[in-house]
């Protein structure tokens, strides 16, 4: 019989996976491969978080196909010597696999095809992770949208839904291939294990894709439009790790909840996934972004030079401006935060501190185990007020307000930000208001005063 390999990467997944099926629609034998190679990302290898996901979702990976009858066989790169070896060694026919989105991969990517093709080998790629290719959906003359709601009006116009298949009972056996390697070698799992706390939180693989969703549906998708925005209850899905691993697709949440008949809150959460879509169509067309400002009238912008005591007290949720401090503290413990809280920690970074959004694009990237670089881009532009369709940079958050707003008890606070948790609520958001508790920092910067300046700093790229 004849082989295929699989090349997994961000789909580590079996249900709802294009490639695998491709294999067995043509009756091959699939061989399931997955080649670490972190040097072909670019300036974007995965943070360590992201590392740290990768090592657990592989093992679940592995024991899906183990309990299938099949295996995963780790390899170490580079991923087009890798292939060819491999494909040398199984007469394999064919080589299917999932595109991914990021710039160096899909050069990466159109440069393996070719040589493989070259080489008689059918190599075919498949929209495994995406509702829409990213161009798919263009303006009416042909142009990338640079505005969200236009995009998703059009998106919404196409929608057609792949149906979703479940993974296989049973796979073939595929042969073993010299050389590769136990998951453990690749040395993804932290050292010192920082990450010890995520554990609680998260079950990384496919079936802890499959438990989240299952659970939001049930207990959050009702009542989601007006809970999203409160860190303080479990009101949004979860799942942004899992469908940035490919461990879920966006086709099968969106079934998921088309079947769920409490579902007055389907659109709301639609459009959250139509946000990612759009993150990877800017990604596709405009490939610059992750480093340069979509809007170049902020190239000229007076950014502060970066003092590493401001940074360092960001990054460790020490700014003594407490919904911040929650926020980023619950990043290092968790690998995730929250999107409300994500969207004041940024503002507080490009305007009140006003440092380069790059710095706190950067620092996600390592500590977010959702770091999804069309996603992470688009949301630091957007608060920076430098993306596409962007929240204008003169509108700063206040992160008191903010805080008295969507965690109105201060009960986020204090589970961030323990030392704050036997303040009255009212306390919690600003303790400076009152005798702030020993040992707590006070602000880094006055918000007033700092908001003037930021204002000032726009007035001179405008004037
Ligand atoms: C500064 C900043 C950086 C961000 N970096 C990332 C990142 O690296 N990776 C990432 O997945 N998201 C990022 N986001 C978007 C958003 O914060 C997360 O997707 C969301 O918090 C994930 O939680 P959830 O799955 O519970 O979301 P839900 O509210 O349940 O939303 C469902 C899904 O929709 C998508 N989604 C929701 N909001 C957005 C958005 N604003 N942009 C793009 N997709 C969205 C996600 O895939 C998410 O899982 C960032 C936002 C900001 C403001």
């Amino acid at each position: 019989m004849t082989h295929a390999l699989i090349w997994f990467r961000n789909d580590l997944r079996l249900a709802d996976n294009p490639a695998l099926q491709a294999a067995l629609r043509g009756g091959l034998v699939p061989v399931p491969v997955y080649i670490h190679a972190p040097e072909e990302e670019g300036d974007w290898a995965p943070g360590a978080a992201s590392d740290a996901w990768r090592h657990r979702s592989l093992h679940a990976l592995a024991a899906d196909l183990q309990a299938r009858g099949s295996r995963l066989q780790v390899f170490r790169g580079p991923s087009i010597d890798t292939l060819q070896t491999i494909q040398a060694c199984t007469g394999a026919q064919a080589v299917f696999w999932n595109r991914r989105y990021e710039p160096a991969i899909e050069a990466r990517d159109t440069l393996i095809k070719r040589n493989l093709q070259q080489h008689g080998v059918q190599a075919q790629s498949h929209n495994g992770a995406l509702l829409f290719e990213p161009w798919q959906i263009e303006t009416k003359n042909g142009d990338p949208y640079r505005v969200f709601t236009p995009f998703w009006r059009n998106a919404s116009t196409r929608w057609r839904l792949p149906t979703c298949t479940d993974a296989p009972a049973h796979l073939p056996a595929p042969p073993l291939l010299p050389g590769a390697l136990g998951i453990d070698a690749l040395k993804l799992s932290p050292r010192l294990r920082w990450d010890s706390g995520f554990w609680s939180c998260w079950t990384p693989g496919e079936r802890g894709a499959h438990a989240a969703l299952a659970r939001f549906s049930a207990q959050a998708l009702d009542g989601y439009q007006q809970q999203r925005d409160r860190p303080d209850i479990p009101g949004t899905s979860h799942l942004s790790p899992h469908l940035h691993f490919g461990e879920i697709t966006p086709w099968r949440i969106a079934r998921t909840l088309e079947n769920n008949p409490a579902c007055n809150d389907r659109d709301a959460y639609l459009r959250e996934l139509g946000w990612r879509e759009f993150a990877h169509h800017l990604l596709h067309h405009f490939p610059h972004t992750p480093e340069a400002n979509f809007n170049p009238r902020f190239d000229d912008f007076p950014w502060a030079a970066p003092e590493s005591s401001l940074l360092t007290a960001w990054q460790q949720g020490r700014t003594g401006i407490p919904i911040v401090d929650a926020g980023m503290r619950e990043l290092w413990q968790t690998g995730w935060m929250h999107n409300r809280v994500r969207m004041i920690v940024a503002s507080l970074l490009t305007k009140n501190l006003r440092l380069h959004w790059q710095h706190g694009a950067r620092w996600f990237w390592d500590t977010l185990v959702d770091a999804s670089l069309a996603n992470n881009s688009l949301g630091w532009q957007w608060v920076a007020g430098t993306g596409a369709d962007a929240a204008p940079y003169y509108r700063v958050f206040n992160p008191v307000l903010q805080a008295q707003k969507f965690d109105p008890q201060g009960d986020y606070i204090a589970r961030w930000v323990p030392e704050l948790a036997p303040l009255a609520p009212t306390l919690r958001h600003a303790p400076w208001s009152g005798l702030p508790p020993h040992g707590y920092p006070a602000p880094i910067v006055d918000l007033a005063s700092s908001r003037q300046a930021a204002l000032a700093a726009l007035e001179r790229i405008h004037s």
